[in-house]
């Protein structure tokens, strides 16, 4: 343990004012910024570690998956503890998809026999762990049922390139079943990518590698990943879209219009099951083929072998079809000027077991911020805007209390969704921030004002030092030089993963994502052994930071909220998207003088030279030469939106000037309704190529990625897929979409300008 939160506490109160002079707060006049610090300072006043840990303690106290009783359960509890709080809240149920095992085998039938476990046992010291009757098995949700024995391929992470490599070395998964560590990319590209070489079914290991032995003492010596723990979680085709594989596009509601199972577009096309090492290591260790290339070991002690050889698995899954309830559990404050403009911070409540972890210690801090704005409202505070407080269900599945919810919205959100604050996870260290770059520098703002608990300098100081000291790798010494002299910490894009992605990328609605990390490596995630005692041995186990993140979420929903101008600012923006639209040239030049030098190698014969007889490789093939693309439209583009942060830029500064006096009395409606216009502007309505329910266009998933994000993604993908008239055609649409957002962005700054005029 550490030490008592008491003394945390203490240590806060005593600094010196904190942080010393702030300015003005952007949107809001001198006067107005006043009145809102006393609220923000009342409001990071209250949150409590000792609540965070009493209510951490009652929801993971069972499992409480979809569908569970316990999931329920906690709804109820949720929805009383916020109308305790004062809060206008409810429960919104949706009907989903929700599969569960009906039946899991996988034995090894040559060259010897071996029945795997496929359990995870109890450990004495930790007591949620015996909970064996309400817990859901090791699983993937959205398989296929499936009945297969085939030999067994060793596929490394199982993302395109290791096919590549496996061609090279004349190995083929047609027919086979692949075996894939977790790692490298989301869980559900493993199977996506085997089907479409031909494998018939696909079974994912953790390799203490990753996050086991290899990293740390493992549970419950140590917070990592014990020889029997598995990582569940859905593989369901989450980049063509989430949410309930029946009801693309539309809510799961009673009455909505469901597709038949098998026209459901993103279960997978084969049998896949996740595995623990304990279960996995006979299955590799009897496997014979080439050794696997260095970069594919993991560190089990036995030989990496690639197959095919003698050893042949049997894979053997059923599960139950199930429609299951979900319940949302939403609560509404409503704004008193600009009520029809929402700021929705969410965080989801499900879990695949009992998930202190995930997603519990991000859903505490988000209900002690309830708490808080109850305390907030009773003591007279007013939000000018609607704050919508929700904790979605049906999260780890695939997103479908958040989608489900947003799609049955849709019309509402796309009205008056003016900014959606996510978190997932919460842990020890330093914070994390990514979204949409038009808030880069509000939530730059915000975290310079929240104190770390360890070190006591802000969150803000303590991530600068951190990219200080552990500059990334490839980072060029500008990059390094800039994190000092950028006045912004640059925020992550966000891909996908947790329950944003309906918002930003289905709705277009500026998203921003929130959490502390860096300091505990964990080897839990997905398993049983995720609970209570797991989290208050090896993690933030006085609440500190799950004070923290509720400071720092917290203030950012009433700043959002109190702002007389919304807060977006398009200089980060237009910076940030310059980078991307480099990035995508640079990848068409190098793509091409890549295959250029290879083709140049080939033809030279030195891949024939080179072989190594007894460890065969093939050369690769001899690929057309890609044409050069016009990047034009983009440049184009991006001179609109340069064009137009100026103009917005010196609306801004007029409106500004004196004490920002004009900003206090004018009617800042329009210019706030066209503000939030600029975010949608960069969605169009017929999506991504091939994946229409993806509108943004400058952050999506990626589709062979997964939860990792492309910037630019239309453009990016079909670059990297090599698809050039595709890619010529993206660059067109995107760049048109950047003029439409420079034309959102001078609307808001013509607005700004006649209100303050
Ligand atoms: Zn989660």
């Amino acid at each position: 343990m550490r030490k008592p939160a008491v003394l945390f506490l203490c240590g806060w109160l005593a600094l010196p004012a904190f942080p010393a002079d702030l300015g003005t707060l952007a949107g809001y006049s001198e006067t107005s910024t006043r009145t809102e610090r006393d609220w923000e300072a009342k409001f990071r006043a209250i949150p409590d570690p000792a609540n965070l840990r009493s209510y951490m303690e009652r929801l993971s106290a069972r499992p409480h998956h979809v569908g569970s009783p316990y999931d329920a359960e906690n709804a109820e509890w949720l929805l009383g503890k916020l109308k305790e709080w004062g809060l206008d809240a409810h429960i919104e149920s949706f009907d989903v998809l929700f599969p569960t095992p009906k039946e899991r085998a996988l034995e090894m039938v040559a060259p010897t026999r071996f029945t795997a476990r496929l359990a995870e046992p109890t450990e004495a010291a930790d007591p949620t762990s015996k909970q064996h009757e309400e817990q859901l098995p090791s699983y993937n949700a959205y398989s296929i049922d499936g009945d297969v024995t085939a030999p067994l391929v060793y596929v490394n992470f199982g993302v395109p390139e290791d096919y590549e490599t496996l061609d090279r070395l004349g190995i083929s998964v047609k027919g086979a079943i692949v075996i894939a560590r977790y790692g490298g990319s989301w869980r559900g590209i493993k199977p996506k990518v085997a089907a479409e070489h031909g494998a018939v079914g696909c079974l994912i290991y953790s390799d203490p590698h990753e996050d086991g032995y290899f990293e740390g003492d493992v549970f419950p010596a140590g917070g990592l990943r014990n020889r029997d723990g598995v990582q569940r979680g859905s593989v369901m085709d989450m980049p063509v879209h989430p949410g309930d594989p029946l009801t693309p596009g539309v809510g799961a509601t009673k009455d909505a219009k469901r597709l038949p199972l098998d026209q459901a577009a993103t279960l997978t096309k084969i049998p896949v099951m996740p595995i623990s090492y304990g279960d996995a290591q006979p299955l590799l260790a009897a496997m014979t083929g080439p050794v696997a290339p260095p970069s594919w070991r993991g560190a089990l002690p036995i030989t990496y072998h690639l197959g095919p050889g003698p050893t042949r698995v049997h894979l053997k899954l059923a599960f139950n079809w199930d429609l299951k309830p979900l319940h949302d559990v939403i609560a509404r404050i409503p704004g008193t000027n600009e009520s029809d403009e929402w700021i929705i911070r969410g965080n989801h409540h499900d879990a695949w077991v009992n998930g202190a972890d995930d997603p519990v210690s991000g859903a505490v801090a988000l209900l002690e911020e309830a708490r808080a704005l109850g305390i907030l409202l009773k003591q007279g505070w007013k939000p000018r805007r609607t704050i919508v407080y929700c904790l979605w269900d049906g999260e780890e599945p695939g997103l479908l209390g958040s989608t489900e919810w947003a799609e049955t919205h849709a019309a509402e959100l796309r009205q008056s969704g003016a900014v959606y604050i996510n978190s997932d996870s919460n842990g020890r260290g330093f914070l994390q921030m990514s979204g949409s770059h038009t808030l880069e520098r509000f939530l730059n703002g915000v975290a310079r004002e929240i104190p770390d608990p360890e070190s006591k300098v802000s969150v803000w100081q303590r991530q600068q030092f951190h990219r200080i000291a552990n500059p990334m790798p490839g980072q060029t010494p500008e990059e390094r030089q800039e994190i000092r002299t950028r006045p912004d910490l640059r925020i992550g894009a966000l891909g996908s993963g947790s329950d944003y992605t309906a918002f930003l990328d289905h709705l277009g609605i500026a998203s921003i994502d929130l959490g502390f990390g860096g300091e505990d490596r964990s080897g839990i995630y997905h398993s049983v052994y995720d609970d209570f005692y797991w989290y208050t041995h090896f993690s933030d186990t006085d609440f500190v930071y799950g004070r923290a993140l509720a400071q720092m979420a917290g203030t950012a929903v009433i700043r959002l909220a109190d702002a007389e101008l919304l807060p977006f600012d398009f200089d980060d923006f237009t910076d940030t998207v310059r980078r991307y639209e480099q990035e995508v040239e640079r990848l068409a030049r190098e793509k091409r003088d890549q295959i250029v030098e290879r083709n140049r190698q080939i033809d030279e014969g030195l891949f024939a030279a080179l072989n190594d007889p007894r460890h065969p490789m093939a050369a690769p093939a001899r690929e057309p030469v890609p044409p050069f693309l016009n990047f034009a439209p983009l440049q184009n583009g991006m001179a609109a939106i340069e064009r137009t942060a100026q103009v917005y830029k010196h609306a801004l500064a007029e409106a500004n000037a004196n004490g920002g006096s004009a900003l206090a009395r004018a009617m800042l409606r329009d210019a706030n309704t066209k503000l939030i216009e600029v975010e949608r502007a960069l969605t169009l309505s017929d999506g991504l190529p091939n994946r229409p329910w993806f509108e943004h266009q400058i952050y999506a998933p990626g589709f062979y990625t997964g939860y990792g994000v492309k910037t630019l993604p239309a453009v990016r993908e079909a670059i990297e897929q090599k698809q050039w008239t595709l890619a010529q055609e993206q660059i067109v649409r995107v760049g048109k979409v950047l003029e439409n957002a420079g034309e959102a962005i001078e609307g808001a700054a013509s607005a700004l300008g006649q209100a303050v005029k």
